[in-house]
């Protein structure tokens, strides 16, 4: 029987089979630490590839599934000097046979030397297209989509930080049947929220009464709305804090910095001040005030640690 279900596979789901060692994760290893007297599980899944790193090695997934199975073999996307999507895509589309562009934002980047990033993304063969930052902010926009589309035909565009249909169902692979089962709160940063609302998918479908919280890196009251758009259906066992803490993306202080190398000293855990170490922190300061008491805890480590290495 076996036999004849594979055999009579449409002709699609076989592409898709025989491209899935393109994103075969490694083993993704656990850790414990304490916070507020509290033991906690950290999945690493900064640890699912050894390049294309956390979050994004599930978020990319799908879409360069796609783009190959659509016959591109350009893939085209946007960032900041230190995006994590970024530095993702350059590895991803390097490994993977794809030429690769990205739009970067700040015009003023192009005559300066480039960070590690950047510099990376360009060693293996990113295109960098370096544009102002109030062109940046208008690439949603239909006249700037349009343009960009005649200026790269063949290139399979992805948005800025990743977040499609196709990233929300690869971020629901992040949470094995194990997780669904041994914890009662999941814990994780978010920036656009495709990686939460995967997550939460899982939870829909297997274990409705798993609690989700969110610590965002932005400090924006309309997150909420649009992660809602991203579920299957109503799920109503989750809360995203925004990031009234630090005030807002990309903002930290020493206290951070402390609490992170603290973590390292403590558990080997390495986070970073844009994502994860403030998630952590956050997480930290819920527990204090007495919150999931007595609740199995996993957090998420979702990466993001290639800006802070150099
Ligand atoms: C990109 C990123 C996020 C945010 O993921 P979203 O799917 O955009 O919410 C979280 N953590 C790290 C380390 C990231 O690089």
């Amino acid at each position: 029987m076996g036999f004849f279900v594979h055999a009579y596979q449409p002709i699609h789901i076989l592409f898709l089979n025989t491209h899935n060692h393109m994103f075969k994760p490694n083993p993704i290893p656990y850790q414990t630490c304490t916070l507020a007297n509290t033991t906690i599980t950290v999945k690493r899944v900064d640890r699912v590839h050894t390049t294309i790193s956390g979050n994004k090695f599930y978020k990319l997934k799908y879409n360069l599934m796609q783009a190959k199975q659509q016959g591109f073999n350009q893939i085209l996307s946007f960032g900041g000097a230190y995006s994590n999507h970024i530095f993702a895509i350059a590895h991803a589309c390097n490994a993977y046979g794809f030429d690769s562009i990205g739009i970067i934002r700040g015009q003023e980047l192009a005559s300066k030397p480039l960070n590690h990033t950047l510099q990376t993304a360009q060693s293996l063969g990113m295109q960098l297209d370096f544009i102002s930052r109030s062109d940046y902010r208008n690439k949603h926009t239909s006249e700037f989509l349009a343009q960009l589309k005649a200026q790269y035909p063949n290139a399979y565009i992805i948005p800025e930080g990743g977040t499609n249909q196709l990233a929300v169902k690869g971020c629901s692979e992040i949470l094995s049947k194990e997780d669904t089962q041994n914890f009662d709160v999941i814990v994780l940063a978010v920036g656009t929220g495709g990686t939460i609302a995967g997550i939460m998918n899982t939870c829909i479908s297997d274990n409705s009464n798993q609690q989700v919280i969110g610590f965002s890196a932005l400090n924006s009251d309309y997150q909420a709305d649009d992660i809602n758009k991203l579920i299957s259906n109503n799920y109503n066992n989750w809360q995203l804090y925004k990031d009234d803490v630090f005030g807002g993306y990309g903002k930290y202080n020493d206290e951070l910095l402390a609490f992170i190398e603290s973590i390292k000293q403590q558990a080997s855990i390495p986070l970073e001040p844009i994502y994860t170490g403030k998630a952590m922190y956050r997480l930290q300061q819920l527990l204090k005030q007495g919150e999931f008491e007595s609740k199995r805890i996993l957090f998420i480590h979702t990466g993001g640690l290639q800006a802070f290495e150099y």
